[in-house]
C-alpha cells in the first residue's frame, strides 16, 4: 500500500518578494487532514479514507514551495483570480472605457495574467485549527484590472469531510471577478495513473461551447445527443475519443457547464471504483470548468510522483469564460460598495458498491 504523507512545514518554510511563506495544517474528527499555504491561498493535499480505511492524497501538488514554484503547471490547488478562465485578447470594457491584461495564453489572458492570484503570498489567520482565513489586497492597475480589489478567501474542513472554500472581495472602483478554486484531484491518490477510469455525473443540461482557441462564440448548447452529456453517471472515457469538433476544441473536456443546482444539491460528483472515493461539488456560482488535465505534462510531484497529460480532473466553480465580452453571460461586474461572495464545497465520502 501507498501512503501518503502530509508535505513537511519545514519545506514551505520560504520567502517570495519578501514575504515568508507557510504550509499550514487542519485534521477533524474524522480522520481527514488537508493542507494548505499561503503562496497562492492554495489546497496542498487532502488526505481522505479510502474504502480499505487508508489515507489517500487526492490532490496533486509539491511536497514544497520550490516545487510550486518551478512547476510546469502553475495553478495546481491555487486560488485563481482576479478572474479565472480565459477573456479574449485580453480586452474587456466597463461603461465604453477599454482595459488591457497581461496576455499568458497565445492571444488571450488566463486565470488572471502572468502574475495572477496564484502567485501572491496571502496573509494568512487560523482559527480552532478548523479554518484558514487568507487576505490579499490587489493594487488598483494590477495585470491590468480596474479597482482596489480586497479579497478573501477561506478554507473550513468540516466534520463531515467537506472543505468548504468561501471567497469574498470588495472594490473601490468598478471592476470585474471571477474567482476559483484549481485543485487537481485524482481519487486513485495523486500521481497513481490517469483519471479516465473516474465515473462522473454533472448535473447540468448546457455548456459552454468554444472555439479552438477556447473562446465562447457566444450562448450556450445542450449537452443532449453529446460527449457532454454527464447527466447520467458514466466513465470519463466513455466517450473521451468521440470526434466532436468541442472535445477536439478542448483537447478533451475543458468547458463551462451551466450549473443551477443550489448550494444545497451537488453540481456535480466523480466517484472511483478502486478506492470508493467520491467527490460532490456544491457551489453557489452558475457554472463549473470540468477540466481533464489535458495540459498536465511531465510535473515531477509529491514524492517524485509524474503528473502526466489526464493524470487529475478539476471541478472548477465559477463564472462562464470570457463574460465581460458575452452579453447573455450572467453579470462578472464588482462595484464599489457591493460585496461579492461565493462558495465552493468539496465533499468527500465512501461509496458503497450497488
Ligand atoms: C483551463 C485550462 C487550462 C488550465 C491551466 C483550466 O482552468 O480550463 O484550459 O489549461 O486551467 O491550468
Amino acid at each position: 500500500m501507498t501512503t501518503y504523507p502530509l508535505p513537511l512545514a519545514k519545506d514551505f518554510e520560504d520567502k517570495i518578494n519578501n514575504k515568508n511563506t507557510h504550509l499550514i495544517t487542519l485534521r477533524n474528527r474524522a480522520g481527514m487532514q488537508i493542507a494548505l499555504t499561503d503562496y497562492g491561498a492554495r489546497l496542498v493535499s487532502a488526505l481522505v479514507p479510502d474504502k480499505f480505511g487508508n489515507l489517500i492524497d487526492v490532490v496533486l501538488g509539491f511536497d514544497s514551495i520550490k516545487g510550486y514554484v518551478n512547476a510546469q503547471e502553475q495553478y495546481h490547488g491555487a486560488t485563481i483570480g482576479r478572474f479565472c478562465n480565459r477573456i479574449a485578447a485580453g480586452k474587456f470594457c466597463i461603461d465604453d472605457q477599454e482595459f488591457s491584461l497581461s496576455l499568458n495564453n497565445g492571444p488571450n489572458s488566463l486565470h488572471g495574467g502572468k502574475e495572477g492570484f496564484h502567485t501572491k503570498v496571502w496573509d494568512r489567520q487560523v482559527s480552532f485549527k478548523k479554518l484558514v482565513d487568507f487576505y490579499y489586497v490587489s493594487a488598483d492597475g494590477e495585470e491590468g484590472f480596474p479597482g482596489e480589489l480586497k479579497t478573501s478567501v477561506s478554507y473550513e474542513l468540516s466534520n463531515e469531510n467537506e472543505i468548504i472554500i468561501k471567497f469574498r472581495a470588495t472594490t473601490n472602483a468598478t471592476t470585474i471577478i471571477n474567482l476559483t478554486n484549481h485543485a487537481y484531484f485524482n481519487l486513485n491518490g495523486e500521481g497513481n495513473g490517469d483519471v479516465l477510469n473516474h465515473i462522473v455525473q454533472i448535473n447540468s443540461d448546457e455548456f459552454v461551447p468554444i472555439n479552438d482557441q477556447q473562446i465562447p462564440e457566444g450562448g450556450v448548447i445542450p449537452v443532449e445527443g453529446t460527449a457532454f452529456d454527464f447527466r447520467e453517471p458514466k466513465s470519463i472515457a466513455q466517450d473521451f475519443e468521440a470526434k466532436e469538433e468541442q472535445l477536439i476544441n478542448g483537447t478533451g473536456y475543458d468547458h463551462c457547464f451551466v450549473n443551477k443546482q443550489p448550494l444545497s444539491q451537488a453540481a456535480a460528483h466523480a466517484y472511483s471504483k478502486d478506492s470508493g472515493i467520491c467527490l460532490e461539488v456544491f457551489t453557489t456560482e452558475p457554472g463549473l470548468q470540468f477540466y481533464t488535465g489535458n495540459f498536465l505534462a511531465d510535473d515531477q510531484g509529491k514524492s517524485g510522483h509524474k503528473y502526466l497529460r489526464y493524470g487529475g480532473f478539476c471541478f472548477e466553480a465559477q463564472h462562464y469564460p470570457d463574460s465581460p465580452n458575452q452579453k447573455d453571460f450572467p453579470t462578472v461586474l464588482l462595484k464599489p460598495g457591493e460585496v461579492f461572495q461565493s462558495e465552493i464545497r468539496y465533499k468527500f465520502s465512501i461509496k458503497k458498491e450497488a
